[in-house]
Formats: C-alpha cells, sequence, structure tokens
C-alpha cells in the first residue's frame, strides 16, 4: 500500500543507468504482475512522467506467500501471510547466523499468537513489528489490519526473539506519545524501542551457514 511504496519515485537509484535495481512482490498473484503495479504506480495524473524516465535497469520478481527467496549468495529470505486488507506479506532474513524479521501491517485476534508469524519470528534477532495501536485503543480499530506493541512482546517473548522494533505508529502519534510507548514497552520486554529515523543496528556476523 502507499504508506509502504510512495517513496519509490524519490529513490534515486531507479534512475541511474548503471545500477541494477530488483523489485519484488508477493500477494499480487493472479491480479496484477510487480511490473504492472508499479507501471500503474507511477504515472500521470499521480506523478508527472512513467517508468520509462528510470535508467536503472529494473528487474521484477513475483512470488507467493510461502516462497523462499535467495536474493544473494548466502541471503535467505522465508515469506509468510500477515493479516491485513488487500493482503501483506511478512520477512524472515537470515544472513551470517543472524535474522532480522520485518513484520508490518497485520492484525492479531485478542488472545491469540499468530502461528505464521510466530514462525517468521522465532529466534529471531531483531522484530521489526507493527505497532500501529495499543492494545487499549484496539478495539476502535479493529478491521484496520494493525496491532500493538503489546502483542509484538507477547509474540517475541512466545517466540524466543531479542530485539523488537516498534514501528508503523498511528500517524496521529506525537513524539510524546512515542517515548511513553517505548518506556511502557521497555520496561515489559528489555529488548524493545521505539525505531528512529536513520538508525543503523549492528549485528556481528555469526556463521555463513544460513540457518
Ligand atoms: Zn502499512
Amino acid at each position: 500500500h502507499y504508506d509502504h511504496i510512495i517513496g519509490l519515485p524519490a529513490f534515486k537509484p531507479i534512475y541511474d543507468r548503471s545500477v541494477k535495481v530488483r523489485l519484488w512482490s508477493g500477494h499480487l498473484a493472479g491480479r496484477m504482475t510487480t511490473r504492472q503495479m508499479v507501471d500503474e504506480f507511477m504515472r500521470p495524473p499521480w506523478f508527472p512522467v512513467r517508468l520509462d524516465v528510470c535508467k536503472a535497469s529494473l528487474d521484477y520478481r513475483d512470488f507467493v506467500s510461502g516462497d523462499v527467496l535467495r536474493p544473494r549468495e548466502g541471503v535467505v529470505i522465508r515469506t509468510g501471510s500477515l493479516t491485513h486488507p488487500g493482503g501483506c506479506i511478512g520477512y524472515r532474513v537470515e544472513w551470517g547466523g543472524r535474522v532480522v524479521a520485518v513484520i508490518t501491517d497485520t492484525e492479531h485476534e485478542p488472545g491469540k499468537l499468530d502461528q505464521a508469524v510466530l514462525g517468521l519470528i522465532e529466534d529471531a534477532d531483531l522484530v521489526i513489528y507493527d505497532c500501529a495501536y495499543t492494545e487499549e485503543e484496539m478495539e476502535r480499530y479493529r478491521g484496520n489490519g494493525h496491532s500493538t506493541w503489546e502483542q509484538g512482546v507477547k509474540l517475541c517473548e512466545a517466540a524466543g526473539a531479542r530485539g523488537l522494533a516498534l514501528v508503523h505508529h498511528d500517524p496521529a502519534r506525537t513524539d510524546e506519545e512515542l517515548d511513553q510507548i517505548e518506556k511502557l514497552a521497555k520496561d515489559r520486554f528489555a529488548g524493545a524501542f521505539a525505531a528512529r529515523d536513520g538508525q543503523t543496528l549492528e549485528f556481528p556476523v555469526l556463521s555463513h551457514k544460513a540457518r
């Protein structure tokens, strides 16, 4: 959805003739290809020019949920379906004995742990999780396809994950509210923190054997 792809036209490498960019999508099967989706998104009247202004070599890949992607030597990306209107894919990136899971846009059922999410985040060094709402707010936003920091903590504890990056906050959140949420989350789970723009985290390589 737009909240994840709106930056693509401002991604300078796609205009650079010397660059190769590979674009993937995983829940459009039977509806449109990744190429069609990007072509419909980058065109007038929403954007002044069409895709042919992109001089990079663009390579479009389609996959389906559950596929295991190997975009580079030694890098394994496992995929799974999240619970979001229109679909969303969660990712488990494995490299150098490390695991980072990207779980944006998923709604949990109260009192239940999503097995698909647990599978993706098992024993992860870092889980980047959809913390749009708090449990207290959740009732109002049922059906929007988002989750809470409290659920992120529960999932990480159940899966033995070590780090929890809170992301995908309700757009109306203030910095003060985010500080408060981060503090509450840290008190419950030491590895929790609110992810910041431009933040870099380092995980020293453990081994080059993929898990
Ligand atoms: Zn989103």
